[in-house]
């Protein structure tokens, strides 16, 4: 909560296959200088994979949440190219992204898949960030519900209710397209997850797992969207590679400015 008594809108940054590792340690060790003490749990960073030491050491000693973009479901094992949730946690990364539309539509991530990762990140301790949302062609003939809710269900199969849990409403038509959802649909949509989650475990637990919204937010859409009662904070992409759009994106939000 805010000295207003509002909730603290939390500001997640997904840099996908953006940044080196120097550039990495830049922005968080700014960051850590920027962001308001009190107010850096409600930041959390996505770096590429092979920049998630230079961030454990950047962001040592703060409260600024930070992890893997994706990670596999088995601890060990032939699985070439993949990194373990284990071994996110391992260098200390306290959430970690899955089923981004990027990792289903070009990688062919599954609900199933999703599942899985669930129940691994949570086994490490680590907060999972489910993402979904649908597709244009999707929300255009009606099935946004229908494909949310099958998203919800399945990628939840295997969790654990007693841990911490984050979900990212992203319609996949607004993901790096610059169409913002409005408030009205991105409210709506997130107030059906919330019903289902209700429904999944009781109104107390529900209440208590952020729902983010993703999708071309940016510093001039930002208040609108976070004024939302469904709205917990947001996903952020292409804004969120420059600090000082994410710290914008942040005092909007959270009606700092
Ligand atoms: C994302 O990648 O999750 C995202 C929401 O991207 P953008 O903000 O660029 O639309």
């Amino acid at each position: 909560m805010t000295s207003m008594g509002q909730k603290e809108i939390i500001c997640a940054a997904n840099w996908k296959m953006n940044k080196n590792p120097q550039e990495t340690e830049k922005y968080l060790k700014e960051l850590v200088q920027l962001a308001p003490s009190g107010s850096q749990a409600s930041f959390a960073i996505f770096p590429p994979a092979l920049c998630l030491a230079t961030a454990a050491q950047a962001l040592k000693g703060s409260q600024i949440g930070w992890g893997a973009q994706n990670t596999h479901f088995e601890n060990s094992g032939a699985f070439t190219g993949e990194n373990s949730a284990e071994v996110v946690k391992g260098l200390g990364a306290t959430h970690c992204l899955v089923g981004h539309s990027e990792r289903r539509s070009l990688f062919g991530e599954t609900n199933e898949d999703c599942a899985k990762k669930v129940a691994a990140i949570q086994s490490q301790g680590m907060i999972p960030v489910l993402c979904l949302g649908e597709s244009l062609e999707q929300r255009e003939s009606g099935e946004t519900n229908q494909v949310i809710l099958k998203q919800l269900r399945e990628g939840l199969k295997s969790v654990d209710w007693s841990k911490a849990l984050w979900l990212a409403y992203e319609p996949v038509w607004a993901i790096g397209t610059g169409k913002v959802a409005t408030p009205d649909q991105a409210n709506e949509a997130q107030a059906v997850l919330r019903k289902e989650l209700v429904a999944m475990v009781g109104a107390e637990k529900a209440a208590a797992i952020p729902i983010l919204y993703g999708g071309s937010v940016k510093p001039d859409n930002a208040r609108e969207l976070a004024q939302q009662p469904e709205v917990d904070g947001f996903l952020i992409g292409g804004a969120g590679l420059v600090l000082e759009s994410l710290m914008k994106i942040y005092t909007a939000a959270n009606n700092k400015s």
